[in-house]
């Protein structure tokens, strides 16, 4: 999508480890009206597949998610970092956050994520695909189908597509980087 390849190369920032900033208009700043074209996008790659669902993980993921909600007419459920004491029957499951280097629990209530749902994942970074592993197995438990992913930004040097397509899932990126080496943004083509 060239109108987010060149807002990556505008306004990302690379820093030290793999790790793209794009805080200016992605996940801290948001701009609106390109978060509108990003999902609009999402929707044409997605346009003939049965989906009922949406589904994201807080905190990034929430903005494009409900953004494609609106778009389709469709509920939106993120999964929670930390479990409300209010919630008492819940699928659980575990990620590893490179970017914070430590583990956190994954919750979603069994009311919002069912047997029989059509859902589509989607969130703004793939890295190595941990996020993914923790939905695509609170899917599995749920007995939901899980129709694929989309993420605006993929690091494709941090290989997380291999572990969403070995479990036979569909996965779609905008923004594919293929390398931040010495700091500078590699994007690949269209
Ligand atoms: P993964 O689980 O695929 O290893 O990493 C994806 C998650 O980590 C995303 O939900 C995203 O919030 C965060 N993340 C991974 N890489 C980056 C990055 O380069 N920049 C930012 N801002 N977040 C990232």
């Amino acid at each position: 999508m060239k109108a987010l390849r060149d807002r990556i190369l505008k306004d990302g920032k690379c820093y030290p480890g793999g790790i793209l900033k794009v805080d200016k208009f992605i996940n801290h700043q948001m701009d609106p009206n390109l978060m509108k074209r990003i999902c609009v996008e999402f929707i044409r790659r997605y346009a003939s597949t049965e989906i009922n669902k949406i589904i994201t993980i807080e905190a990034s993921g929430i903005a494009p998610a409900i953004m494609m909600g609106f778009l389709l007419d469709l509920p939106v459920v993120f999964a929670k970092k930390k479990k409300p004491s209010t919630m008492t029957d819940m699928l659980s499951t575990t990620v590893f956050s490179f970017t914070k280097q430590r583990e956190y629990h994954v919750v979603i209530s069994k009311e919002y994520l069912r047997e029989g749902d059509k859902v589509l994942f989607v969130d703004d970074f793939l890295a190595y695909g941990n996020a993914a592993k923790g939905i695509i197995d609170l899917c599995k438990q749920a007995g939901a189908e899980l129709v694929g992913m989309g993420f605006i930004i993929e690091k494709a040097f941090q290989h997380g597509r291999e572990v969403i397509e070995q479990a036979g899932v569909r996965c779609e990126s905008l923004a594919i980087i293929e390398s931040l080496e010495n700091c500078e943004i590699k994007l690949k083509e269209d």
